[in-house]
């Protein structure tokens, strides 16, 4: 998995999250010297005792296999200390209010390291920042003597470790010497690199995701037709799907898109487009479309049983996807709102999600058993492997009537919920 041994060389991080931790750790696996900083001591504190504060499958082990090397190490931002020859930026960029990349945590990062780097430092951009965003950073830095790459991050949460290492492509922008620098990083991984200026690498992020976004949204307007025509949306992406020149990935029809990248960078280029001119329809309507999405459960609960008050209903999966501890604008959080503000009681199952919520206002369940037991309705909201393949004739069997399943990821067998006595309802699916 970590290929052959690459020239070591020192390393500086700052960010600990999803991104930077992955980064720092499968850097240090590869065999650089590498420090992860975070301002967050008690994220601090669980990785100096050798402990990932999220859920990320494989992570674990790697870091530990890093530490073991003594290849890893980790510090508060702010405490002194030289840093590497690389430093990369792996902070947030989430939304404002208004829709756009807050930058707040880049400009501080940016400002501590003008300060602060040696001359001939190069500052490699993982955060998601919008274009025209790193030509002024650069502008800067250099100012310093500081070279600035910037260098998008493509990797899934649950998946993040084998991304990294199996990336399609390294995208990097800057000047020519600075970014051979940087691939030079990269020698152990075989992936194609993409180099150019900052702006377009920088757009080849955010229009990464917006496609994406785009075959959901798609998928689903498909799966609304297909409820119309009575067809069925399985069918119809599978056959879509495999043409060759669509590919059959993110064709899944179902309660919409979250996390903590769709959502935030599909907003964020849409106010980019916005302020500089450009209406951009097409993602307007990918947006709109998921936000209609999640009212689908909603809608269909009232349409079988009318006012929601009292009536209990077990939500199946927290994170906005599988394997991950990551409830970032997850559908299942709205959707549970909704069901709370329509006077619900709500039971929640998540196998790792429940640790990262804090639920006041609505149950939590140990078990699937446990949440279905005695509720009228169900919505599954994320589609765990453990959710899926239940035996959902016996739960179903186990709630009370009218047995109402609504299916929002389309990962359920219709067959064991009817067999269970139960109505089975889900996204375009006949
Ligand atoms: P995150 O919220 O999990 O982690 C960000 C970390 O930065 C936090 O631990 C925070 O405490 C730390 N931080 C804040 N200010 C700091 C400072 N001054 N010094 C040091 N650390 C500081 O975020 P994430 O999910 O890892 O995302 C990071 C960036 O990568 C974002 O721009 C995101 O859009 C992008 N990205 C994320 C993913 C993903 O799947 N999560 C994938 C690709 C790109």
């Amino acid at each position: 998995m970590i290929g052959a041994p690459v020239q070591a060389s020192r390393i500086t991080v700052f960010g600990a999250g999803y991104v930077g931790l992955v980064t720092g750790v499968c850097l240090a696996a590869s065999g650089h010297l590498v420090t992860v900083l975070d301002v967050d001591e008690s994220k601090l504190e669980s990785l100096r005792a050798g402990i990932v504060p999220f859920h990320e499958p494989e992570l674990p082990e790697v870091m530990q296999r890093a530490l073991a090397a003594k290849t890893l190490s980790f510090a508060h931002a702010d405490a002194p200390g030289a840093y590497g020859e690389f430093i990369f930026i792996a902070v947030g960029t989430p939304s404002t209010l208004g829709g756009s990349a807050d930058l707040r945590f880049v400009r501080t990062v940016v400002e501590q390291i003008a300060q602060n780097a040696p001359r001939n430092t190069v500052v490699i951009m993982k955060s998601t920042v919008p274009p025209g965003t790193g030509a002024l950073l650069s502008e800067k830095l250099a100012a310093n003597g500081v070279h600035y790459v910037s260098n998008p991050e493509f990797l899934r949460e649950g998946r993040a470790v084998n991304d990294w290492f199996h990336t399609d492509r390294i995208v990097l922008g800057g000047d020519t010497g600075a970014v051979e620098r940087v691939a030079g990083l990269y020698q152990n991984i075989e992936a194609p690199i993409v180099a150019g200026d900052i702006s377009s690498a920088e757009l080849i992020k955010y229009a990464s995701n917006a496609f994406l976004a785009t075959k959901i949204s798609f998928a689903n307007e498909i799966a609304n037709l297909c409820d119309c025509v009575d067809a069925d949306v399985e069918l119809v992406m599978r056959g879509v799907g495999l043409d060759a020149r669509i590919g059959s990935a993110f064709l899944a029809a179902g309660i919409g898109y979250g996390g903590s990248c769709f959502p935030k960078d599909t907003r964020a280029l849409d106010f980019l487009s916005s302020i500089n001119g450009h209406d951009f329809h097409l993602l307007k309507a990918v947006i709109d479309v998921n936000a209609r999405q999640r009212l689908l459960p909603i809608m269909a609960l009232h349409r079988r049983l009318g006012d929601l008050t009292g009536v209990s209903v077990a939500v199946l999966g927290l994170t906005f996807k599988p394997d991950t501890d990551d409830i970032r604008e997850s559908p299942a959080i709205e959707i549970i709102g909704m069901l709370l503000a329509e006077g619900a009681d709500v039971v929640a199952y998540d196998p790792v999600g429940a640790a990262v919520i804090d639920a006041a206002d609505f149950e939590q369940a140990a078990t699937i058993e446990d949440a279905l037991r005695g509720a009228g309705a169900a919505i599954v909201t994320t589609e765990w492997e453990a959710i899926a393949t239940a035996d959902w004739a016996a739960l179903t069997r186990s709630m009370a009537s009218p047995r109402l399943v609504y299916d929002g990821r389309n990962c359920l067998d219709p067959a064991a919920v009817r067999a269970g006595g139960g109505e089975y309802l889900g996204v375009g699916r006949r």
